[in-house]
């Protein structure tokens, strides 16, 4: 089943593997396709043709669901063979029998261009070895963690070092890739009572009205941030790619378009607009008294960079 343009679009696909009725397996795959303008035809994304084929390998896994040892079926197996079946099916969307049968021309009806079919592939291996080496490196450092024994566990301002030798010791410490998650990375877990206590309180409009202004929270911060940036390091302390012409002009821009959003939220959603600042100012105040304690701010400048004033 393609469930097409769908209100949420957050998801990309998914599989929902049940057994409702009984022994026979009920399963549903839901693709969010984007709407196409007016008069235009749906077509499909080649990251929404191999989620599709990666989904109906879940699908195929729920079907084959009658066994005798209960662990293999569906969803109870391992967390780490769960998404095998997925992979394998995912496998096919560019073996050539099968993309024949299905990647054809929407309007001539030609099979799909091998250089067109290689461009694709080639640019699916674009920055593999950046996002490669970062989760490894993030990888590693959680194995480093899980395997310490309880008297081995570092002390809070040991934890860096504790970082950088378990990274050296993987030969994963390469400076310009840092890994995808730090070690202090996961202390936002403290908010985690916070969340979903006004998950379950909270109505839906308001919690999603609270989410948009967590977004804008970020934009109001962007603003700051870029002249911040041309202020620490300055045209000709690093290299850039670009430099705007009219800094700081974007900014103010930036930041008036905030202030006219957050008056417009205030109209409608005042109560959220102060919760959403308290919950902010008691999360950053947490972070600056507490947090800070124990990390070296300047740790997570990790580029080869001239470090900013003040750091
Ligand atoms: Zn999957």
């Amino acid at each position: 089943m393609l469930a097409a343009y769908p209100q949420i679009s957050e998801a990309m696909g998914l599989a929902i593997v049940s057994a409702l009725l009984g022994e026979k397996p009920v399963v549903a795959n839901h693709l969010n396709v984007p709407k196409p303008s007016e008069g235009k035809p749906t077509l499909l994304t080649w990251d929404e043709v191999t989620t599709a084929f990666h989904e109906f390998g879940h699908a195929l896994h729920g079907m084959f669901s009658n066994v005798t040892y209960p662990r293999f079926a569906g969803t109870n197996v391992p967390r780490d063979f769960v998404e095998y079946p997925s992979q394998v099916n995912e496998m096919w969307a560019d073996w050539p029998s099968v993309l024949a049968n299905y990647a054809k021309h929407h309007e001539t009806g030609a099979p799909m261009p091998k250089e067109l079919l290689d461009k694709v592939l080639a640019s699916s291996k674009f920055n593999q070895g950046f996002t490669t080496t970062e989760y490894l490196g993030a990888a590693m450092l959680d194995q480093n963690w899980h395997q310490l024994t309880p008297d081995n566990v570092p002390a809070a301002d040991g934890v860096m070092a504790f970082e950088a030798d378990a990274l050296k010791k993987d030969g994963v410490d390469f400076a310009p890739v840092p890994p995808r998650y730090r070690t202090p990375y996961r202390s936002i877990m403290f908010l985690m009572p916070i969340a979903i206590a006004f998950a379950f309180t909270g109505l839906l409009d308001q919690v999603i009205t609270f989410s948009i202004l967590s977004g804008l929270l970020g934009y109001t911060f962007m603003s700051f941030n870029i002249t911040k940036f041309r202020r620490q390091w300055p045209l000709g302390s690093i290299v850039r790619g670009y430099e705007h012409p009219f800094h700081p002009l974007p900014a103010i821009v930036l930041l008036l378009l905030c202030a006219v959003t957050y008056f417009a939220v205030f109209l409608g959603y005042g109560t959220q607009l102060v919760a959403m600042m308290v919950f902010y100012i008691a999360a950053s105040a947490w972070f600056a008294f507490h947090r800070y304690k124990y990390v070296r701010r300047g740790d997570q400048f990790t580029m080869p960079w001239p470090r900013p004033a003040g750091y």
